[in-house]
């Protein structure tokens, strides 16, 4: 037991802890008010741990628990990570890499801007004019909108011309994206009314025309992105459905998802919906994302006819759900390279996405050993074939042939791969792998060069 009362008169005060050269770092990364109040805990446990006997701790010992509570509470985020999960657009780790213009754009637009300021004339100008014209440039269509997201995008679309009046769907396309959006939800939320068409599997032209009402809004398709139907199955094409809706005097909207610009069979890819095919049909309003297989930041586009976008602008919702300077610069720079010959130079998620296996075979070979080498004794690493996938929705089926490291430890297993995973995870710029049944498996289609990796993971040896 111990004989006198703990010497708490020892311990630094909060103000002395303040001034030291580590804490002022920590109080750089977190702010003052946090760092105080990890600092309190951290003596507040020191002297319950004094009242069971222990010393009085080191002030190094204090600052570093204070600096383990604030790394454990309060994320730094957006941290810049290295993505090597196999998904090309993963949505919990930001979806697209943009491109070097785009992050100049975004930079250049920081500050003061013209971006409601038309500077011919010195009047007021629409904020998303200068993508406009590109975005109707490479869909074909007569305007454009850009909004924070395409949940919005739809959102913005089914309350424009459902709000108290009936939507169409195909039950087939009733569709929940990610978790948290489903058609049915944002369509009770737009305050339109959910008409479901046809079957699940088959919906043909006649069930539309059927259900058409006179309180009918909107005709609307949904590319079913993240999953698919296969074997008995019928759908509408674009073109019946815009014509129906034109004959019967009914916009229509198509909701594509990850709207890729170009024809992805032009790279051995399966197709995916375009925009323009869907403008040229004869669709009223098409939305689609822009941070995914645009490989832009986050918005949401939606292109159509004069009148549909004219309708659209003037909902005040668009007000709450446009988007700011610089995410526009962003996708104005995302844009213009789509519209050069060879986008895949210039757009990263793309090249990523088009990058051969016997590009990304060498680089693991070239990394094999220094990997193995920061992780020791205890681990093997082989170099594997991989499959990575696109992600966010986009082409759910399709695999894309490629290569990595697989990290496995030589003994008992144990919980050594949630521990190196972790390990991983806590490094200056973690490095994010995928957990098979015996490893964790880095697939390199994403990296740019060996330094990245190996910069990441340090001089010293990684293995818990
Ligand atoms: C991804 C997706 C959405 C949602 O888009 P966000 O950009 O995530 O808001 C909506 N509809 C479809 C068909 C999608 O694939």
């Amino acid at each position: 037991m111990p004989s006198a009362s703990p010497a708490y008169q020892d311990l630094p005060s909060v103000a002395a802890l303040l001034e030291a050269p580590f804490t002022l770092e920590l109080q750089r990364r977190w702010g003052r008010t946090l760092t105080t109040e990890a600092l309190r805990q951290a003596l507040r446990e020191a002297r319950s741990a004094m009242a069971q006997g222990s010393p009085v701790p080191e002030t190094d010992a204090l600052i570093i628990a204070a600096k383990g509570a604030l790394e454990g509470q309060f994320p730094r985020g957006p941290r810049q990570v290295l993505n090597l999960t196999g998904t090309l657009l993963h949505t919990n780790l930001g979806r697209a890499a943009l491109s070097p213009a785009a992050c100049e754009a975004m930079v250049a637009a920081a500050g003061a801007v013209d971006l409601e300021l038309d500077l011919s004339t010195g009047r007021r100008g629409q904020r998303d004019q200068a993508t406009e014209a590109l975005l109707c440039a490479l869909t074909g269509a007569e305007a454009a909108a850009v909004v924070n997201n395409n949940a919005a995008a739809v959102l913005l679309v089914l309350n424009t011309y459902g709000l108290g009046k009936e939507v169409l769907v195909s039950r087939g396309e009733l569709v929940e994206i990610g978790g948290s959006f489903r058609i049915p939800d944002i369509m009770v939320r737009a305050g339109a009314t959910l008409r479901e068409v046809g079957t699940t599997n088959r919906t043909h032209e006649r069930d539309y025309a059927q259900a058409l009402g006179p309180n009918a809004g909107l005709l609307m398709k949904v590319h079913p992105s993240n999953y698919a139907i296969e074997g008995y199955t019928s759908e509408v094409s674009l073109k019946a459905l815009a014509n129906l809706g034109k004959h019967q005097g009914v916009p229509t909207a198509f909701d594509l998802g990850a709207g890729s610009l170009v024809d992805l069979r032009r790279y051995g890819l399966p197709a995916e919906p375009q925009p323009q095919e869907a403008i040229a049909a004869g669709i009223d309003l098409v939305t689609f994302s822009a941070d995914k297989l645009l490989g832009g930041p986050q918005a949401g586009l939606i292109v159509g006819t004069k009148d549909a976008i004219t309708a659209v602008r003037a909902n005040p919702l668009y007000r709450a759900l446009r988007v700011d300077k610089v995410r526009l610069a962003a996708l104005r720079a995302t844009l213009l390279a789509w519209d050069q010959p060879e986008p895949e130079g210039q757009l990263p998620t793309l090249a990523q996405l088009l990058r051969p296996e016997a590009e990304i075979r060498p680089l693991a070979e070239a990394l094999a050993p220094a990997v193995a080498a920061r992780l020791g004794e205890g681990w093997s690493v082989a170099v594997v074939p991989l499959e990575s996938q696109i992600g966010s929705g986009a082409q759910p089926t399709t695999r894309l042939p490629s290569a990595g490291l697989s990290l496995s430890p030589r003994g008992s297993k144990g919980r050594a791969l949630e521990r190196l995973a972790q390990a991983l995870r806590s490094l200056p710029t973690p490095v994010l792998g995928r957990i098979t049944q015996d490893a964790l498996v880095l697939d390199l289609r994403t990296l740019g060069n060996a330094e990245t990796l190996l910069a990441a993971l340090g001089e010293h040896p990684l293995a818990p």
